[in-house]
């Protein structure tokens, strides 16, 4: 831990000095009395002995019970009391970027801080960290893998606690298996695994055995109620058009809105007011959107506040469901299923459970494991926006969240022979779902990267290549699979190999198996590689606009509709969007569709373009809406530094890229030089640093004549050129230079150099340890 002794102690007299005026004032009490109720409060010295005796433990607990929020507090809190505080630094992994904004800001406030003092988050495209030694951030599962990626990526961390690992999440499963693999190489760091569903005994056997602490929980009894008990509850409130229907809804069929928004107000009703929330469950939020408006529609919303929590809010939005309404209004929540286990809404007394969940698609802003699966469902012509049952196992979670303050109720929307017909637990998502994007994660954590290459060169056997001996990486064996089957549940061997496949034909791995410079720029980006792809040659060949509407609608579905009666008109309507017939495309029809909708919906009229013709609105929101996800994407990985803005630009831009293609690996990088200065004698060296150019070999010069000059650059920049011809006079001169994108130069160098002899390829690998830095 890099903590120099005098910080940690002008850290720990700052903490005690805050504890001083937090235990002073006004919200003090209400913070102690929230946190002292929660059954984990009674669990708490077992949990912060075993923890500190052993480096994995498995917490479980019921939803609500005080894992989230308050096991990383006490921990912190302990170590703060002994005087180390300064020296912990935990990470709280969540599946959701909505959840770990809002249990941070739930933690802040009962450490009564701002965020982003001892409690931050980072979320992909947003951060707010933990500005001090000592404290607790929490992040999606996916960054935490991102910065795994780099050798130093636990510097400092005293704690990885991995959450929600009951919802066996594609990325939770693969993090379990670097934790497991890391353990090895950090001595100092403990993991806490934790998990809504008591049953723990898969994940300690998982870790050898480790000591298992379960939270007992104060669960009150919750009332359940099936499809077929309703008619008669609710009388004449049951909708008619659903009594004629044959109840026992079949798989595919749509959730019945009425007979939700007809539950609903019947309970808001029905039951006295102030006697708690109501808690819908549904698969997404365009379906939030479709009751939210049904609703609205009824007599009984007049008394309702009715809110949304999915993963689309703002943080600020989604603050809504956790606030109590004013004056005798009855709090509507209609949430994904994150409100099953990821956050708790605490006064909530009756559950709706439509017992559908989205089976892994569009929710643009969940992190990259969504569009993973969007992707490939689009490319497969599987179905998307596919509704599933839920399993018997998040059934049970939905129920018992009725059932935190008082005994409560649950309302199922399907019968008991559909509940009888669930799965009784999902299957885990490493088990159904494509898996290029995981490959290669595996590749850009295990792979050799500078900074591990560097770390290594620094304290030889260091963290990495330990890591890297374990998973025996560039040895040519096929060491994707070999990760692979150290998961908890490992994916069937042809899923991985078809993976790999993809990864191969992308050019994200060459036939060894090892990743490119190409690969390691996807792995940089949260989106599939394929898209990925398109996305980097869209910024290095200056046209990424278009590109941006293709990939983005293709996580979604077709966004023309065609009504039966009127086909012939809209198959028209499309034909008119194509430019030119010699070339059809139908990905660019939908790039002069989305252009021109695009216009229209800034003049307000969106809506009426829509209509005529045949498209979809709601598609084209959220073809817009993951448009600008990809736009910052992009940005983040710092793709960007070739993005142009005029025709004249984009061509020369294009022109450099070509130049790096034709005349590649004559390329040369900055680097600072030691020049010597003046006179030099046996006991006085006079040097400087100066920004000069090598080539793989050693220095080289520009020559005179050129017009790219070391002085004017700005000697705290990476910068690489590519050079016509080398002259050996007295020293190295480059002629015919031109400074160039980076980019430019991984990939297409890269596609260069595979081909060429033996010394191109260790060309290319010198290259691969330079990306690194820009
Ligand atoms: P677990 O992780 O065990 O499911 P949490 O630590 O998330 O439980 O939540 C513990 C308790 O903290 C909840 O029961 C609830 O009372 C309270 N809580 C958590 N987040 C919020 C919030 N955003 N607003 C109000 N109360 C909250
Ligand atoms: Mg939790």
């Amino acid at each position: 831990i890099s903590v120099s002794r005098e910080q940690a102690a002008t850290e720990n007299a700052m903490l005690r000095l805050e504890a001083r005026k937090r235990m002073f004032s006004a919200e003090y009490g209400e913070q102690r009395r929230a946190r002292l109720s929660l059954p984990s409060w009674t669990q708490r010295q077992k949990i912060i002995d075993t923890i500190a005796s052993n480096r994995v433990v498995v917490l479980t607990g019921e939803t609500g019970c005080g894992k989230t929020t308050q096991v990383p507090q006490y921990l912190l809190e302990e170590a703060e009391a002994l005087g180390f505080g300064a020296e912990v630094h935990i990470i709280v992994t969540q599946p959701r970027r909505i959840a770990a904004i809002s249990v941070a800001e739930r933690v802040a406030w009962e450490r009564g801080e701002p965020l982003g003092k001892s409690v931050g988050y980072v979320i992909r495209l947003e951060d707010m960290p933990p500005r001090r030694h000592g404290s607790i951030l929490y992040c999606t599962t996916g960054i935490l893998l991102r910065r795994l990626q780099k050798a130093d990526g636990l510097a400092g961390v005293s704690h990885v606690i991995v959450d929600e690992v009951h919802e066996r999440e594609l990325d939770t499963d693969f993090l379990l298996v670097v934790v497991r693999e890391l353990l090895n190489v950090h001595p100092y760091l403990h993991v806490v695994i934790m998990s809504a569903t008591l049953d723990a005994s898969i994940f300690t056997r998982y870790f050898g055995g480790c000591p298992h602490v379960n939270i007992p929980g104060m669960i009150h009894p919750v009332q359940v109620y099936y499809l077929e008990d309703l008619p008669q509850l609710m009388g004449q409130f049951f909708p008619p058009a659903t009594r004629q229907r044959k109840l026992g809804c079949s798989d595919e069929e749509d959730i019945d809105f009425e007979l939700a928004a007809a539950v609903i107000s019947w309970i808001a009703q029905y039951f006295a007011k102030g006697a708690g929330a109501i808690l819908c469950f549904l698969p997404g939020w365009d379906m939030i959107a479709m009751l939210r408006d049904r609703l609205s529609k009824t007599p009984a919303s007049k008394g309702m506040a009715i809110m949304a929590l999915h993963s689309q809010l703002s943080a600020g939005e989604q603050r809504g469901a956790f606030t109590h309404p004013p004056g005798g209004m009855r709090k509507v929540v209609l949430a994904t299923n994150i409100a099953e286990t990821s956050v708790t809404i605490d006064d909530v007394v009756y559950v709706v459970d439509c017992g559908k969940i989205k089976h892994r698609q569009f929710d643009p802003s969940r992190n990259m494991t969504t569009m993973r699966v969007q992707v490939t469902t689009q490319i497969n012509n599987a179905l998307v926006g596919s509704q599933k049952w839920t399993s018997q196992a998040s059934a049970r979670q939905r129920q018992g969240r009725a059932g935190r303050v008082q005994a409560g109720f649950c309302f199922r929307l399907y019968t008991r022979d559909v509940h009888a017909r669930m799965l009784e637990h999902q299957i885990p998502e490493m088990q159904r779902v494509p898996l290029e994007e995981l490959c290669l994660q595996i590749k850009a954590i295990a792979a050799p990267n500078v900074s591990s290459q560097v770390a290594e060169a620094a304290s030889p056997g260091s963290n990495m290549s330990q890591l890297k001996g374990t998973m025996a990486v560039n040895t040519g064996m096929n060491d994707i699979a070999m990760f692979l089957s150290k998961a908890l549940q490992p994916p069937k061997g042809t899923s991985v190999f078809a993976a790999v496949k993809v990864l191969r034909q992308l050019g994200a791995i060459d036939q060894y198996e090892n990743l490119t410079p190409l690969g390691r720029t996807l792995a940089k980006l949260a989106v599939h590689p394929r898209f990925g792809k398109m996305l980097i040659y869209g910024t290095l060949l200056g046209c990424l606009d278009p590109l941006l509407t293709i990939a983005a609608a293709a996580c979604f579905k077709d966004p023309f509709v065609v009504p039966i009666s009127k086909r012939d008109e809209a198959d028209k309507m499309r034909e008119n969007f194509a430019i030119n017939s010699a070339y059809a495309s139908d990905h660019l029809v939908l790039v002069s569709a989305f252009e021109q909708w695009k216009k229209a919906n800034l003049a307000g009229q969106g809506h009426s373009f829509c209509e005529r013709h045949f498209l979809a609105p709601m598609t084209m929101k959220l073809i817009a809406g993951m448009r600008y996800q990809f736009e910052k994407t992009i940005t983040e990985a710092r793709v960007f530094d070739t993005w142009v803005t005029s025709d004249l630009e984009a061509r020369t831009h294009v022109a450099r890229c070509i130049l790096t293609a034709g005349l590649y690996p004559n390329i040369a990088k900055s680097e600072l030089c030691r020049e010597s200065k003046g006179m030099k004698n046996a006991t006085q060296h006079a040097y400087r640093w100066r920004l000069g150019f090598c080539v793989q070999n050693g220095r080289v010069f520009i020559h005179p004549t050129s017009v790219v000059n070391e002085k004017h650059l700005d000697p705290n920049k990476h910068y690489y050129l590519i050079y016509q011809e080398k002259v050996q006079t007295s020293q190295i001169y480059l002629r015919g230079c031109t400074l160039l994108p980076p980019l430019a130069l991984v990939l297409l160098g890269w596609n260069v150099s595979i081909s060429s002899d033996s010394g191109a390829a260790i060309s290319g690998d010198w290259m691969l340890l330079e990306v690194e830095g820009w």
